[in-house]
């Protein structure tokens, strides 16, 4: 066999699994798979942190009562955080 067959067939697989995974964040980040419109605010100081700026992808039946455990900066603490809908939506959806 000749050496290039063996250095594609060694890459082949890598490069396949860094197509699916940038294939998977392009298609999370279009359909909103990071939260856009979520926001976590602290129950202690009612500070709001945007859930997609915090770079959360979407909590699901991982959060209880959609409240989790988190830093907050307004604290300097860990604080039981609300994981809530924005009170207004983006006008634009498209
Ligand atoms: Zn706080």
């Amino acid at each position: 066999m000749h050496w290039s067959m063996h250095i594609a067939l060694a890459l082949g697989p890598l490069l396949a699994v860094a197509l699916v995974f940038l294939i998977a964040n392009m298609i999370l980040r279009r359909t909103g798979g990071y939260a856009p419109d979520w926001q976590f605010r602290c129950s202690k100081c009612n500070r709001t942190r945007d859930a997609a700026e915090a770079g959360v992808v979407r909590i699901g039946a991982a959060s209880v009562g959609k409240r989790v455990l988190g830093y907050c900066s307004g604290c300097h603490q860990f604080r039981l955080i609300r994981l809530e809908r924005k009170a207004s939506p983006p006008a634009a959806l498209g």
